[in-house]
């Protein structure tokens, strides 16, 4: 790879510039209502897609013939720099997460029926869905120990189980939820994808988990849900049977690095405002910008988020390529999250009090970011996958090269 094959050509240059007239436009004006997460911002919000749509900035994470505006993972790594600033905007371009990643793997598993019944409406924006994996009474960073059940019963799948932190799950059309239909079965072919209409018998949103004290409401909800003998067609099953580990590996792949994007516009924003701040704000006889500590700052944080840009460019380009990156995916989701908390609470202190109301987006951004080191796979796992891979080449006598 080649610094130059990560450069934005003129037409992405062009996007990105009208990405950018957009948010500021309408996107950052609107925060404070979008922020109040009531029926008011939810009108807004639909304002707001139908302008995106209107411009031909929709879903620019599917391709055109999927119902998006793009595909490619590089200039969506280049837009997201100005989408990932503000929390709400990924919702007002029709990429939030989980919703980015299920039509993903609806798009590349999907049977046609299946394309047409939850794809579409997915791309389209009219319904919203979830991924439920993660459960309460077993470790979520190795999932070989899911408990919940389907077990089939002649052309249906019979569902039972208990998940939580099913993002967005309240208000959502449907999940995909990830069950062990084959408990014999070597570890990692144990569990199916299985796509669940939210309004079927058996299936009750428990609560919304409240986390760091925020409900949230509709897409930014964290579900506790319970499967009681859900029945649903063998049809709904998404790819093969036991396929479920191979589906979520892709799913989660390109999940993470969307993340990961998102997070480099959120640690640009929050420089921006520590290094406007240090400028403007006096203490013991000159600007918060002569003290060596906050020099330090900048100066580190205008290193680590070089960094992260470049590894997700790589990253990005790579995908882009047909190499699944798994190594580059890992490195950039421990260091990207890790810079990410960094940056934001560097900003946040140089702000002192101010830095923890309501005045800036720093308080909310800090809030979000802390899940950035454990959701989609914890800090530790990723750097264990980057190790043993790394140390799996050195075992069988070679090396690892940077190219
Ligand atoms: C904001 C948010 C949104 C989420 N959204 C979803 C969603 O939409 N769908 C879904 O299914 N799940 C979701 N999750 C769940 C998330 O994917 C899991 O929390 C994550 O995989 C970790 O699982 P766990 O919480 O069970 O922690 P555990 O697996 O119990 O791990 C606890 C801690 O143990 C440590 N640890 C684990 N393994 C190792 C190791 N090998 N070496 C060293 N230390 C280790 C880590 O520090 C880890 O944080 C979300 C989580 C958050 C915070």
């Amino acid at each position: 790879m080649m610094v130059t094959d990560l450069l934005p050509t003129d037409e992405v240059l062009d996007l990105r510039a009208r990405v950018r007239s957009f948010m500021e436009e309408h996107v950052y004006p609107a925060e404070p209502v979008l922020a109040r997460e009531d029926d008011e911002s939810d009108a807004l919000v639909e304002r707001l897609r139908a302008l995106v749509k209107e411009q031909g900035l929709w879903a620019p994470h599917l391709p055109p013939e999927a119902g998006g505006s793009n595909g490619s993972f590089l200039v969506y790594a280049h837009l997201n720099e100005e989408i990932g600033r503000s929390l709400w905007a990924q919702l007002v371009f029709g990429c939030q997460a989980p919703d980015a990643g299920n039509a993903e793997i609806l798009w590349h598993f999907g049977t046609d029926d299946q394309k047409e019944r939850w794809l579409r409406p997915l791309a389209a924006g009219a319904a919203r869905s979830f991924f439920s994996m993660t459960e309460p009474e077993v470790s979520g960073s190795d999932p070989t120990g899911l408990r919940t059940r389907a077990v089939r019963d002649g052309e249906e799948w019979v569902i039972d189980g208990h998940k939580w932190f099913s993002s967005g799950a309240e208000g959502a059309a449907f999940g995909i939820v990830m069950a062990v239909t084959d408990p014999e079965a070597p570890p990692h072919g144990r569990a199916s994808q299985i796509i669940v209409p939210a309004d079927t018998p058996g299936l009750e949103i428990v609560r919304a988990v409240p986390t760091m004290g925020h409900r949230g409401r509709g897409w930014t909800t964290h579900c506790e849900v319970r499967y009681t003998g859900v029945r649903v067609p063998v049809a709904n099953t998404l790819g093969g049977v036991g396929e479920g580990f191979r589906i979520a590996q892709k799913r989660l792949g390109p999940g993470r690095i969307h993340h990961v994007m998102r997070w480099l516009g959120q640690m640009q924003r929050a420089f921006e405002l520590m290094c406007s701040y240090a400028v403007e704000r006096q203490a013991f006889g000159g600007p918060l910008a002569d003290k060596q500590t906050v020099q330090n700052w900048i100066a580190d944080s205008a290193a680590e988020i070089q960094a992260c840009r470049l590894l997700t460019l790589d990253a990005a380009h790579r995908l882009d390529q047909g190499d699944e990156a798994r190594v580059e995916i890992s490195l950039i989701k421990f260091y990207a999250a890790r810079v990410l908390n960094d940056v934001i609470d560097r900003a946040v202190q140089v702000h002192g009090a101010r830095g923890l109301t309501d005045e800036t987006p720093l308080a909310a951004m800090l809030a979000l970011a802390r899940g950035a080191r454990i959701y989609d796979g914890p800090d530790e796992v990723h750097r264990m996958v980057v190790a043993r891979r790394i140390l799996k080449e050195f075992a069988a006598g070679g090396t690892w090269r940077f190219a």
